[in-house]
């Protein structure tokens, strides 16, 4: 049995990636950027205008110049005006161009206005501080040709707004598996269906492909019975139609669980079967060719568990995301877990008056106990190396709710 850092390690040498999609921005908020995304032109291209008011030479005002005739407008959307000598000022709108040979804008509240006749003055009120005063200036954010957006970055709506500005009508991002999700097992019944008292809903295909639509991810639902035959027929032709097949059940040591070998039969490589944890122990990865199998177990805390930990980091991984760090959250009470394994610890977050991030054990009643998941928010993991876990201690902890 391999340890879960043996686990991650396999998982990160076997990532696959799916290729390449090309998509319209609309469509690729969530998705991971294939390309990096360069300036086409500086940021902000201009010399921009940041306030209403008017655009001035500095040299005049250090010189001690108060009262300017105002000689033009320059609009957002208008070509840029110059000032035609120092010593007068152009009346400029936010996101103007800085008209030729100002260098500072005072705001529209900071002066008086005078009119004589056809002409127009403005006194200062109050006196702007420094050159470049209330104007973005050209480049001071990203020069022309600098990489904005790296590739492996998660587009948010900031990357949206990015690309949008360097003319991107469409963005390469990494295409999405396409994944089947599988339930086996004799006792599962349709979630439709009212289940005979021997028989039970089957949930765990449900909570998979939630957690994948909430990240954008599709999937397709199969079930199949602890028969072999049958087994190996769905089995077969989901290996040939899939590039993950997510399944649960039929992997622990009972009779039935017979997964194992039929993938084996199918030509499924078993890169590990069974990782020193609680839950989720007889975890299985394999691949063919062409398709990564991951064959969780049938309890719903051990496949979610698996899930988060490994599947959803793996595929995170194969479409060239930027690794993230894992959370740290500490104890809020002792907790003693013997077993030479690593314990998922099924916790509640808080944040202390100290902003720390608190996990409150709430063990409930094993791995089939899904119910108490409702009122936690993630598993602590805690190192197999130990059995007494202190209160105070932080450890990594991998969430199944958006929190925060
Ligand atoms: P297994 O890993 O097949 O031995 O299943 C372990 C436990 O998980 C059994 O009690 C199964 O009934 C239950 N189980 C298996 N698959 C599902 C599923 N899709 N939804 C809910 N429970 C399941
Ligand atoms: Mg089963």
């Amino acid at each position: 049995m391999i340890t879960v850092a043996e686990a991650d390690a396999i998982l990160q040498a076997r990532c696959r990636a799916f290729g390449i999609a090309e998509l319209t921005l609309a469509e690729a908020v969530g998705r991971v950027l294939a390309e990096p995304l360069i300036a086409d032109r500086d940021f902000p291209p201009f010399h921009r205008v940041a306030m209403d008011g008017f655009a001035l030479d500095w040299a005049a005002v250090q010189a001690g110049q108060r009262r300017f005739e105002v000689v033009h407008t320059q609009r957002a959307g208008m070509p840029a005006v110059a000032l035609p000598k120092s010593g007068v000022a152009v009346e400029v709108m936010t996101g103007a161009v800085l008209p030729v040979g100002a260098t500072v804008v005072v705001r529209v509240e900071d002066v008086e206005l005078e009119q004589q006749g056809e002409r127009r003055f403005i006194a200062l009120k109050s006196i702007p501080e420094k050159i470049w005063q209330n104007v973005h200036q050209q480049g001071i954010d990203r020069r022309q040709g600098e990489t904005i957006v790296p590739q492996g970055r998660m587009l948010s709506p900031a990357e949206i707004a990015v690309a949008a500005a360097i003319g991107k009508v469409t963005v390469h991002v990494y295409a999405h598996p396409r994944i089947a999700i599988v339930s086996t097992g004799d006792e599962l019944v349709e979630i439709s269906e009212t289940p005979l008292p021997h028989q039970i809903r089957r949930s765990n295909a449900a909570m998979l492909q939630a957690f994948l639509r909430a990240r954008g991810l599709e999937c397709k639902l199969f079930h199949t019975g602890d028969a072999s035959e049958a087994m190996h027929q769905c089995f077969a032709d989901l290996l040939q139609d899939y590039d993950v097949i997510i399944s649960t059940g039929s992997v622990s040591a009972g009779e039935v669980d017979i997964l194992p070998s039929v993938l084996q039969e199918l030509g499924v490589e078993v890169h590990f079967h069974k990782v020193a944890q609680r839950p989720g122990k007889p975890m299985l990865f394999g691949q063919t060719q062409t398709c990564t199998v991951f064959a969780l177990p049938g309890n719903p805390v051990s496949a979610v568990l698996c899930f988060l930990r490994y599947v959803w980091r793996w595929i995170c991984a194969a479409q060239g995301q930027e690794k993230s760090k894992p959370l740290f959250a500490q104890l809020t009470e002792p907790v003693v877990f013997k077993p030479k394994l690593t314990y998922f610890l099924p916790v509640r977050l808080a944040v202390s008056s100290e902003a720390t991030l608190l996990a409150e054990p709430l063990a409930g009643h094993g791995s089939g106990d899904f119910a108490n998941l409702v009122d936690c928010d993630g598993f602590l993991e805690l190192p197999a190396e130990k059995s007494e876990f202190v209160k105070g201690e932080a450890h990594p902890v991998w969430l199944y709710r958006d929190w925060c």
